[in-house]
């Protein structure tokens, strides 16, 4: 994700702080003989064969908490795992201090309230303006129906944006929504929120049937309202969505992503170029779901965004309790195709993998 300068040089700190001292009860791996929570981990072959460290050993830490407050919403989309798998909790919150204790337990600089519909939560406004007075970056995740309403909750500042979801233009994105009239509003959302002063980016998630000419029509549309940035990532299966046609396999999105590059250059796209790369499949990267820990109305969820094979009460035991190693690609079979931003970003923005090259192209994006 791309910050303003001064924002990335926090964020750089942090990371260097993190690289040189890493917590070391965050990097042991709990191996098969532990019992871990993973039942579906593949499993070493029994040859005597080594199975290799996880890349990421001794470098675990949180970057981007997932703040869901609640799991309630407006809308039922298509791709959604949350409204199904959180419908026996669906109609409670995390009250507004345990958000706020989430964040001060995580330690993550960034956070990124998502759901649900977080604009559905009556103390929305507090939530940010705690978020921030803690000296935090937010993204504000949501369907955009709501910005216009309660705009007048929330104070412009450059540490905080709305993040709008639009997955394509008018009737694509009212199709994925399952309703129509969601973009209109979704757009007079990003058109007030930028005139009241506020940063906007927003949010696309590239399915099977996505169009990518489409997306580069949806850029340069919202070009005249002066967005501030795009997000975009390949969706992937939850277990909780029945719909496998939806989603993509790695193949399917390298060649989805092909001619992303010069569309990433086009436009104020907050994608990594390395993360690009990968999405091209010029890149690999080891999942680093553990960057990104989600919190919700059932506590710490493990071991990512997508998958659910436990919820944790403390952040600690998210972070000590979880097998990170038996995930991700060639680790756990439900991995096998995820490319998701919240699985491999995390990668893209630490170096994993990146020779000197791809630390110049970090720098000259950084500085764009
Ligand atoms: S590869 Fe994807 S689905 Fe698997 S643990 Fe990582 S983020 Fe989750």
């Amino acid at each position: 994700m791309k910050f303003h300068l001064a924002m990335t040089a926090g964020l750089a700190g942090y990371i260097l702080k993190n690289r040189m001292r890493p917590r070391p009860e965050w990097q042991k791996n709990l191996g098969p003989e532990s019992g871990g929570a993973n039942p579906f981990r593949i499993l070493p072959p029994k040859t005597g064969e080594k199975r290799q460290p996880h890349p990421m050993i001794r470098q675990r830490f949180p970057i981007v908490l997932m703040l869901e407050p609640l799991h309630a919403c407006n809308l039922t989309c298509t791709g959604c795992g949350r409204i199904r798998e959180y419908e026996s909790t669906i109609t409670e919150r995390v009250p507004l201090e345990e958000c706020l204790a989430a964040v001060d337990e995580c330690g993550a600089p960034v956070v990124s309230i998502c759901g649900g519909e977080p604009m559905m939560y009556p103390q929305i406004g507090a939530l940010t303006a705690g978020i921030l007075e803690r000296d935090r970056n937010i993204y504000l995740c949501t369907n955009g129906m709501f910005i216009v309403r309660r705009l007048r909750e929330f104070r412009p500042d450059r540490r905080f944006y709305f993040n709008v979801h639009l997955d394509g233009m008018e009737k694509t994105h009212d199709l994925c929504v399952e309703r129509d009239g969601v973009f209109r509003e979704a757009v007079e959302g990003v058109k007030a929120a930028k005139a009241a002063g506020f940063q906007v980016c927003t949010n696309t998630t590239v399915y099977k049937e996505t169009d990518m000419l489409e997306i580069e029509e949806l850029f340069e549309f919202l070009r005249q309202f002066d967005v501030d940035g795009h997000q975009i990532s390949p969706a992937y299966g939850y277990s909780a969505v029945d719909d496998r046609e939806i989603f993509m396999t790695r193949e399917e999105v390298n060649e989805k992503f092909r001619d992303f590059e010069r569309v990433a250059r086009k436009y104020p796209v907050k994608q990594t170029p390395l993360y690009v790369e990968f999405l091209r499949g010029e890149h690999d990267f080891p999942c680093t779901a553990w960057g990104n820990p989600t919190y919700n109305v059932k506590g710490w969820k493990g071991p990512c965004y997508l998958i659910t094979d436990g919820h944790y009460r403390t952040f600690e035991e998210l972070m000590t309790q979880t097998p990170w190693e038996s995930y991700g690609p060639g680790n756990d079979p439900r991995c096998e195709h995820c490319m998701v931003h919240c699985g491999f970003e995390p990668s893209a923005a630490l170096g994993i993998n990146a020779g000197l090259a791809d630390n110049l192209k970090m720098l000259a994006w950084t500085l764009r």
